[in-house]
């Protein structure tokens, strides 16, 4: 197994995602206990030795399941992460409430790695909100040796993500001055100690994870990728970008191109994949057995097999048009979401979504056409989001899906 140095820790660099376990019945929430424990053997069995989960996964029961799994094995011989749900909707906040519920659940008494879930733009007004202290129990948990290593993971923008990691670098200047023993636990200036991220070679460019990179890279922060499949979207090519791939390597699989890929940035520690099957789970245990670099004509072919994987409309994000709109409509921002949900639907976009102004949606475009004068790429504003609107409407609202993981968390308290 590939291994590297983690915050002091040895880790093995495929890690053990509980967002995708296998379930019974196709519900979500009965998760197939004993299958797992056969991949977690598997994994355990071929080095893997870093497992996350979260709070929602699986409606709550992905901590608990995993716990199980992982308690037929000696604590010190794997590292457990998971994750602080403020990124929820809801009226109120309270940190230590869930993390006993989920030391509780997980069978533990310390998380190795545990993060602030998912900061975006609103969940960033949740976590920097200093009615709740989220930071500051979890600063004190750190302490208290509860948790190893705080981080955080990321669907937000590149502004959102530097502006977290400000915060986090505000917020260890503060306690390094009034408590400088517990400052010096931390790893670097800051107490986000790392970050978890989307990274796949299509997101490289299509959710600009390029940018985010070069700032977690600037800040010293290690990462911990997620989604390297894009949700096993990247493992199902069709014909045009396998014939590209196929001419450079004929062998390697739609899969291994996209772990060999990130398997290249040495600032990324681990790269954790959500496996729903055993056989997934050899497979990328095999992987990940051995090192294989991306020559340059391979990292081209990559980025040109990724060019065709992108269905939408060619927005570069030069903001030309932004200006003219009397709306103040975010057109790139709108259009990158429209490219977003040509290639997949995820929940992101409806928390992504959720944020925009009432009066700035897609809906709220009033067809004036003044963006489109503006537009070197000649593209049919309007009409596109006009169609983005349509899509969103189809979708799940991000209000709804958290009212309906806090009810089934509120269920499973209740067994
Ligand atoms: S067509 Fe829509 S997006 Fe374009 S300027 Fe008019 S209101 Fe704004
Ligand atoms: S002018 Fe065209 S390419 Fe530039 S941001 Fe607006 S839509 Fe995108």
């Amino acid at each position: 197994m590939l291994m590297n140095d983690f915050l002091g820790d040895e880790v093995a660099r495929l890690g053990f995602g509980g967002m995708r376990l296998p379930v019974v019945d196709g519900d979500a929430s009965k998760v197939d206990q004993a299958q797992v424990d056969k991949m977690v053997d598997a994994a355990i069995a071929a080095g893997v030795n870093y497992f996350d989960t979260a709070y929602p996964y699986h409606n709550g029961m992905s901590e608990i399941v995993l716990g199980k799994s992982l308690a037929r094995y000696p604590r010190e011989s794997f590292f457990l992460a998971s994750k602080y749900p403020g990124h929820q909707i809801t009226d109120s906040y309270d940190p230590a409430a869930i993390f006993e519920e989920q030391l509780e659940k997980c069978g533990v008494s310390c998380f190795d790695f545990y993060l602030l879930h998912n900061i975006y733009a609103a969940s960033y007004e949740v976590y920097t909100d200093e009615r709740w202290g989220i930071a500051d129990y979890f600063i004190e948990q750190k302490r208290a040796g509860r948790i190893r290593h705080l981080g955080f993971s990321c669907h937000g923008r590149p502004d959102t993500l530097a502006a977290f990691l400000d915060y986090g670098a505000r917020k260890y200047e503060e306690l390094a001055q009034r408590d400088p023993e517990t400052a010096a636990l931390f790893k670097g200036r800051n107490i986000m100690e790392f970050c978890q991220i989307q990274l796949n070679y299509l997101d490289w460019t299509l959710q600009d994870a390029a940018t985010k990179m070069g700032i977690l890279e600037k800040a010293g922060v290690p990462v911990v990728v997620m989604e390297p499949l894009r949700g096993g979207k990247l493992a199902e090519l069709h014909e045009e970008p396998l014939s590209i791939l196929r001419a450079v390597c004929p062998n390697r699989s739609a899969v291994e191109w996209s772990f060999r890929w990130l398997q290249g940035f040495s600032d990324v520690k681990v790269i954790l994949s959500g496996m729903s099957t055993l056989a997934q789970v050899e497979d990328n245990c095999r992987i990940f057995q051995s090192a294989e670099a991306i020559s340059e004509p391979e990292q081209d072919a990559l980025m040109e097999a990724a060019e065709t994987l992108k269905t939408g409309v060619p927005c570069t994000a030069c903001r030309y048009c932004v200006d003219s709109c009397p709306q103040g409509i975010d057109i790139p921002m709108l259009l990158a979401t429209y490219n977003d949900l040509q290639f997949a639907t995820t929940f992101t976009v409806s928390m992504q979504m959720d944020v925009v102004p009432e009066g700035r949606r897609a809906q709220d475009c009033l067809g004036c056409g003044a963006c489109v004068r503006m537009c070197p790429q000649g593209i049919g504003i309007p009409d596109t989001l006009s169609q983005l609107a349509a899509a969103l409407d189809r979708i799940p609202k991000w209000a709804d899906l958290c009212r309906e993981r806090a009810e089934a968390a509120e269920k499973l308290k209740a067994r």
